[in-house]
């Protein structure tokens, strides 16, 4: 795309009534990504102010309980004082609740993401105006990976509507890429897959996704071609996956298929905030969308202001959210700053997830939450009897495979025919369908097996209750 010359990110004067910023085009977003570091703290503030954030805010039942009906300045002196949301909070008003967004939302596939991210599966409100501009800024994965319009993705993603796949099919149209979503089963209908990627065989550049399914996806079509991968798609060269951090090993795997892996940070609240450069080293956080800061030991520290090894838990304002704007929102997940400077000349500084502080557990990227899978035990439990039940969660040393060990204490069962109806249950209900996913792309296993009562690890206690535990995790 030419450029026209312009400044990144022009803004518009504040106008009476509450104007979104101008969705910026692909060359404002690569040009804001070389901004002057000197520069980020002002384009936070003039975010702040220009985007009308606190003011669109207010109209939220969300934001109107949790701030107690105060009005705030859209200004950073403060923000980090403000009342933290946390995703328990916004969860706890129903799904798809009209009462949440405070801007237009379309309803539907386009319209709405369900995140993982959240303490309990949650739809989270996309306006087409955010789609449009998340198509932009989500196109950032592109540029830094060298893609160029006119080639295609494969995207061995989660299902639609999940984030990962929705968002990077968003990412992909504005971008003028292709996008060959592998979804659900697919894995096990070789010659259907085989036929859509022959197809595009030619413009296939790379993938998109969680590292261990397209580890697994790799290795998978290296088995069924008769020639090297390389051979049968000439142009294949490049991974950029998101999920969960990707380690060496994970790494080293992509490089076996002569494949550069790429480190995305992602979530259906924030999109892609950090992708990684060529010259790796963790991905960089971006700073010209939304506007981070990390609560260190030593206090809340801007990210622009971060140094080398700080740690902390990320915060974020999303000024550029129509349909429903983050303010002092916890993350949950633990940040470390890597670096501040970066030979490829990106200002942003590089920063990695070092945890994750809520309960979500994380299958080789395939995400769920306990009460979830109790939940879709309780369904199973409908039709066939599973007085007790508990779930041994190990993996194997190299972390590549995932097993649950399903104890349950009836031994009259057809444990063939309870596993066909767990795995039913979980495909079945888009709160635990990733772990569906991790199965069907088999980085997740499945034994069902009887064990005497007594066996079971013992109850926890939560909230003076005695609580079966439901997922005990050996390693
Ligand atoms: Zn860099």
């Amino acid at each position: 795309m030419p450029g026209d010359g312009r400044p990144p990110l022009r803004i518009r004067a504040q106008a009476e009534v509450i104007a979104m910023r101008k969705i910026p085009s692909l060359d404002e977003v690569r040009e804001a990504m070389y901004m002057p570091r000197s520069r980020f703290k002002e384009h936070a503030a003039t975010m702040l102010a220009e985007s009308g954030v606190m003011e669109r805010a207010q109209k939220s039942d969300v934001y109107r309980l949790l701030w107690g009906g105060k009005g705030y300045q859209p200004e950073l002196d403060g923000l980090q004082e403000m009342p933290v949301l946390t995703p328990e909070f916004y969860t706890g008003f129903g799904e798809k609740d009209p009462k949440i967004p405070s801007g237009p939302v379309k309803e539907g596939l386009e319209g709405w993401l369900c995140s993982t991210g959240s303490r309990k599966m949650k739809f989270f409100p996309f306006s087409d105006y955010d789609t449009k501009w998340l198509g932009a800024y989500g196109s950032r994965y592109a540029m830094m990976s060298g893609i160029s319009a006119g080639d295609a993705v494969i995207n061995v993603g989660a299902e639609p509507p999940h984030c990962s796949l929705t968002m990077s099919q968003w990412a992909s149209a504005v971008y003028g890429l292709g996008s060959i979503p592998v979804t659900r089963g697919v894995m096990g209908r070789p010659q259907e897959l085989m036929g859509s990627l022959m197809k595009n065989a030619g413009s296939i550049v790379g993938l998109t996704g969680v590292p261990l399914i397209g580890i697994k996806f790799l290795s998978t079509m290296s088995q069924m071609i008769p020639v090297p991968l390389k051979k049968a798609f000439p142009k294949l060269r490049i991974a950029v996956m998101a999920g969960e951090t990707m380690n060496g090993k994970q790494r080293e795997a992509f490089e076996s298929f002569g494949i550069e892996a790429y480190e995305m940070y992602g979530s259906a609240e924030l999109y892609a905030p950090a992708v990684e450069c060529p010259r790796h080293g963790g991905p960089h956080m971006f700073l010209d969308d939304n506007i981070y800061y990390l609560k260190t030991d030593e206090g809340p520290k801007w990210l622009w202001d971060c140094k080398k090894g700080d740690i902390g838990a990320l915060r974020v304002v999303t000024p550029n959210r129509e349909a429903f704007p983050l303010i002092n929102y916890d993350v949950k997940d633990v940040i470390e700053v890597l670096d501040t400077e970066c030979a490829c000349g990106i200002t942003a500084p590089k920063a990695r997830v070092i945890s994750r502080t809520d309960n979500v557990l994380n299958i080789g990227g395939a995400k769920t939450y306990e009460n979830h899978i109790e939940r879709m035990f309780e369904e199973v439990g409908k039709d066939y009897v599973l007085p007790d039940w508990q779930i041994h969660w190990s993996k194997d040393p190299e972390g590549n495979v995932h097993k649950f060990d399903i104890l349950i204490d009836n031994g009259e069962l057809d444990r063939q025919r309870i596993t066909g109806a767990i795995l039913d249950g979980m495909a079945k209900d888009p709160r635990t369908e990733q772990l569906w996913q991790a199965y069907d792309a088999e980085i997740l296993e499945i034994e069902v097996r009887t064990l005497a009562h007594d066996e079971f690890q013992k109850t926890v206690v939560a909230n003076g209750t005695p609580k079966r535990l439901r997922i005990v995790k050996k390693f």
